[in-house]
């Protein structure tokens, strides 16, 4: 089979048959699950899903793979070539018919801005996506180190996520650079606009890393860093020292004290 291999579109394909039913297994599929396959490539770990799955709706941006994923036989496969990145979630999501649950082995320079995109969804149960083996280490990161940021607070906003296993990066063709892992995030929290409000609280915070919560937030927000000194919360540590607990607790009171319906706006 002639295919030339695209480095723009991240393509590393995964060539080991016991890999792909180990992804299956990691993301806990089973007869009754809709799930969703973003980068399918030619197909290997969609018609794995497929077996496994009631309905696979999956996107491959490259219209070259075309033939190769038409040709596969599966009855329960939905298939799009389309970015699935630029594509609105709620016209992704119309394809199912109620939750549904993300698998991806996709290009590194795309997994954060998917995370963040599948975090904001209503419907998504549970997200197994294939990451740099860095970017595993920074998703379950624990507050007061060096990995820990804006991408390991929202994930474990929503859930406890997981390195299901290490993934050598012998295992694809063509080989990358660096070795992967395979992380599970079950979303246990539906998200809402305290989320929402979240999401650009933690932003915020961590903008500049070396700043204080103070400085970044009185500059965030555009206000003075005085208004903030009668919040009740001690501001003068940096994001990597709140866990996402204490970065919820501060949401809640930069909203209180603000005003409800001034700080959405504000944050956006
Ligand atoms: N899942 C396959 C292929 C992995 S390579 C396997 O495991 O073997 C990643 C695939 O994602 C490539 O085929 C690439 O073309 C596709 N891709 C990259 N960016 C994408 C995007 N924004 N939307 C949909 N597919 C994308």
């Amino acid at each position: 089979m002639k295919f030339n291999f695209k480095k723009k579109f991240g393509q590393n394909f995964i060539t080991d048959k016991n890999l792909l039913k180990s992804i299956c297994l990691d993301a806990d599929i089973h007869a009754t699950d809709e799930v969703l396959e973003i980068g399918a490539g030619m197909g290997a770990l969609t018609s794995a899903l497929c077996q496994e799955a009631k309905k696979v709706v999956a996107y491959e941006i490259d219209q070259e793979l075309k033939p190769h994923l038409q040709a596969l036989e599966p009855q329960n496969l939905v298939l799009h070539f389309e970015d699935a990145l630029k594509k609105p979630l709620a016209q992704i999501e119309s394809d199912f018919e109620g939750c549904y649950k993300l698998v991806a082995n996709l290009p590194y320079y795309i997994t954060t801005p998917l995370i963040f995109k599948f975090l904001q969804s209503t419907l998504v149960d549970s997200i197994t996506i294939m990451v740099q083996k860095e970017v595993g280490e920074r998703i379950v990161a624990q507050f007061g180190g060096k990995d820990y940021g804006a991408l390991s607070v929202c994930c474990q906003y929503f859930g406890k996520p997981k390195i299901m296993r290490k993934v050598p990066k012998s295992v694809f063709t063509p080989q990358p650079d660096v070795d992967s892992c395979i992380v599970r995030l079950d979303i246990e929290k539906r998200y809402d606009e305290n989320a929402a409000n979240f999401f650009q609280v933690v932003r915020m915070c961590f903008k500049s890393r070396r700043k204080t919560l103070l400085n970044n937030l009185a500059e965030g927000l555009g206000v003075e860093k005085s208004t903030l000194s009668g919040l009740g919360f001690d501001l003068n540590r940096r994001a990597e020292q709140l866990s996402p607990t204490q970065f919820e607790q501060l949401t809640l009171l930069l909203k209180d004290y603000l005003g409800q319906d001034k700080i959405v706006p504000m944050l956006q």
